[in-house]
């Protein structure tokens, strides 16, 4: 028997669900694309991108690419053949960021993340001080890396680079956070910041945003891996039509521009914060809860130590003979959620829960009843009691003091 049929659930972290008023943004013709009301709209975007990555000082960029398209503006606007990157690795994500690196011509080195899966903010330091003779010249880090769920402290790091005076570019993967957790470009010294359109920032896929500070503004006069498509130069030509290298994404234009009014004017940007930082909660109540009582529990968090879960997604490991794959086939099929893949080689042995973008807590509470049917229904030796931790956690924070935001770790 299936329960699915009504509003079907995605709870991936990414593509996340668009909100109605954004598809309806899209729904329309497109307009002159040399001037008018279209140019406008980009202005507004571009302002708001600054609003979002919390800074006045970095230019903004519109790609039409996905994530990985803005991993190649970034790189190939400020390096050029030769040049030593190093890549924080944290899981899947600053990998393949490298790897991009690596086909660029770069010359890349991986830093391992130390023991609870996250960057150590002072092996970066340590490694950085050791380059005397600064042969790296950026520094390629991930604010959450949607395989593992790790949170890193891009703060933190970027105290560390700076307290060693080393001048490569700092530069900062935020696809899957920013928009949902504090990020801060310049209190934090980010050099270069990054994201896609279609996780948090609750649009579809096919935009990304680069967001160059000056230093990384000065590095792209050096850069000898620039071009035609990707190079901020061609961008700021007098005419529209360049900022995006050719005809713009009119549609995905309106649909970015509502998407961003609902973030930073109708919710506000450190509301969407407290929102995230409360859904996170409940979903870790309710993890712990199910992983909680069992002497040989068969899920657990995939990152042990609290303080580095992410707000957006969290990743589940599964212990055979459970499998993943069996809970997220019953999810989809007989409740209507499709929960995330466990990424590379953790595919039958984990899961991912999304907790990002448009999703508020009745969103939240069903993709948890879903799950916990789910692991009932397979036989899986959890307690039930998960949603009623959710529950309590939500109860907890609605009750206490205001949550303020700036206080999360970034
Ligand atoms: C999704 C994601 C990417 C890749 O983005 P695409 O749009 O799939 O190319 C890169 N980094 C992080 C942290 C992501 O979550």
């Amino acid at each position: 028997m299936s329960l699915s049929h009504g509003k079907k659930v995605l709870a991936i972290p990414g593509p996340t669900t668009v909100p109605d008023e954004v598809l309806q943004a899209m729904h329309r013709p497109a307009v002159d694309i040399y001037q008018g009301e279209l140019v406008a709209v980009t202005e507004q975007i571009l302002a708001d991108l600054g609003a979002v990555f919390r800074t006045q000082s970095a230019q903004p960029f519109i790609y039409i690419a996905n994530g990985h398209g803005a991993w190649e503006a970034a790189l190939s606007n400020t390096l050029s053949r030769g040049d030593k990157v190093l890549v924080l690795e944290s899981g899947r994500f600053a990998i393949g960021w490298g790897e991009t690196a690596s086909e660029l011509g770069c010359v890349v080195e991986i830093l391992p993340a130390g023991a609870h899966g996250a960057v150590d903010p002072q092996a970066v330091a340590a490694r950085l001080a050791a380059d005397k003779a600064h042969a790296i010249k950026a520094v390629l880090v991930v604010q959450i890396d949607t395989a593992t769920s790790v949170w890193n402290d891009i703060a933190a790091i970027g105290a560390a680079i700076a307290q060693t005076g080393h001048p490569a570019l700092y530069m900062v993967d935020g696809i899957a956070s920013i928009g949902c957790v504090p990020f801060e470009m310049e209190a934090w010294g980010v050099d270069l910041a990054l994201t896609g359109s279609q996780k948090g920032l609750m649009t579809p896929p096919g935009l990304s945003y680069v967001l160059a500070g000056p230093r990384a503004v000065e590095a792209h006069g050096r850069a000898d891996l620039k071009t035609r498509y990707w190079d901020w130069g061609f961008r700021q030509g007098p005419l529209h039509y360049h900022k995006y290298c050719g005809t713009p994404p009119v549609q995905m234009l309106f649909a970015a521009q509502r998407a961003l009014h609902l973030l930073l004017r109708e919710e506000g940007l450190e509301a969407a914060w407290a929102r995230h930082a409360a859904l996170a909660q409940a979903t870790r109540a309710a993890v712990q809860h199910w992983a909680g009582a069992a002497e040989a529990p068969p899920i657990s968090f995939a990152i042990p130590d609290a303080a580095h879960r992410a707000d957006t997604v969290t990743t589940l490991r599964v212990e055979a003979p459970q499998n993943a794959e069996a809970l997220r086939a019953f999810c989809a099929q007989t409740c209507g959620v499709t929960l995330g893949v466990g990424l590379g080689d953790a595919r039958g042995n984990s899961f991912r829960i999304a907790h990002m973008g448009h999703i508020n807590a009745h969103g939240l509470l069903g993709i948890l009843g879903s799950v916990e049917l789910g692991m009932r229904y397979l036989g899986w030796a959890c307690p039930s009691g998960g949603v009623e931790a959710a529950i309590g956690a939500l109860a907890q924070i609605l009750d206490g003091p205001q949550m303020t935001p700036s206080a999360h770790k970034g």
